[in-house]
């Protein structure tokens, strides 16, 4: 359970009669959700002698909480998770990363009053909702590095990357990491970086995302672009735009994608013809594919004909 399959690997994809290149970060961790195995690498990698207990907080079915399980079984820690809600049909029925992450011995409690309870006690690890920490930048430099890596091995100049984001802390961190890597050579103005990182928001709108990254680092010249869809979008409801490309997807690609950031992620991508046709795109695929488990079926009875 301690293998990661590092550097992922990257394949050529044609959606839509469009190349792209696919990073598979869903592939680094069979138990591990793809770009939370990138976040929360430093804690597999540093030994942490003093911590026995991790918190956090969230929702109850986030890739984040189930990863956290993982890494908490990893480590031999305890794993306490706060929701401010959980469903009855979940609770009586529990499936997807609830059911997982609770396999792994998380205990799930219920926040009090709007808050999250909590004794500031030395011995636990406390984690941002997502995993937005300063931690995850440790992680996520070495994607940079091995997208750098790949860059070279295969002659590509300049090269436009796409992830679609929750809290935005993979996308500021990778577009971080990847201006200072190839700071020597590259000015100082945006948009000139030898790679340009783009994303599009799934959870907020872009206002949101911007001050997730701000929260993050506030110098903006490492901010990625946001792109966007003109229509409004609600995290985890059901558009059957998202269910047909979901499905074509896995049709044209033979990937299975996940079903609450890759179709937002990929119609948004899609339209905007300016960034796939005027260079090579890497496009990441993050993982979530547990999460699948609890979607797909809802997806299926509201439009499978
Ligand atoms: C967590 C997650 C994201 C969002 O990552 P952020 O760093 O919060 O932007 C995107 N896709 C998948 C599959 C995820 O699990």
């Amino acid at each position: 359970m301690n293998h990661f399959f590092l550097p992922s690997p990257i394949q050529s994809i044609t959606v839509e009669n469009k190349h792209f290149y696919l990073k598979r970060d869903d592939l680094i961790h069979p138990d591990f959700s793809g770009n939370k195995a990138r976040k929360f690498h430093y804690f597999l990698q540093n030994n942490l002698p003093h911590v026995q207990k991790a918190v956090s907080y969230g929702s109850s079915q986030s890739n984040a909480m189930y990863s956290l399980s993982v890494l908490a079984k990893m480590k031999g820690w305890e794993f306490e998770y706060f929701v401010d809600h959980i469903a009855d049909y979940l609770k009586e029925n529990p499936h997807g990363n609830y059911k997982a992450a609770l396999n792994n011995g998380m205990q799930c409690r219920l926040m009090e009053d709007g808050g999250w309870k909590m004794e500031d006690e030395e011995n636990t690890l406390f984690i941002a909702e997502g995993g937005r920490q300063k931690e995850a930048a440790f992680g996520i430099r070495l994607l940079a590095e091995e997208i750098i890596e790949w860059q070279k091995e295969q002659h590509i100049d300049e090269l436009n990357v796409f992830l679609p984001s929750g809290t935005g802390t993979t996308a500021l961190y990778l577009q971080k990491s990847l201006s200072i890597i190839n700071h020597h050579e590259v000015s100082q103005e945006r948009g000139q970086s030898l790679i340009q990182v783009f994303t599009c928001p799934c959870v907020g709108d872009s206002t949101y995302l911007k001050k997730q990254f701000s929260m993050l680092e506030e110098d903006e010249k490492y901010h990625p672009r946001i792109l966007t869809l003109d229509k409004k979008h609600h995290f985890g409801k059901l558009y059957r735009e998202n269910y047909e490309i979901w499905l074509k997807l896995q049709q044209q690609t033979g990937v299975e994608f996940d079903l609450l950031y890759d179709p937002l992620g990929w119609r948004t991508l899609l339209a905007h013809s300016e960034v796939y046709t005027t260079k090579p795109t890497l496009y990441i695929h993050q993982g979530g594919l547990l999460g699948n488990e609890s979607m797909l079926p809802r997806y299926e009875r509201k439009y499978r004909k």
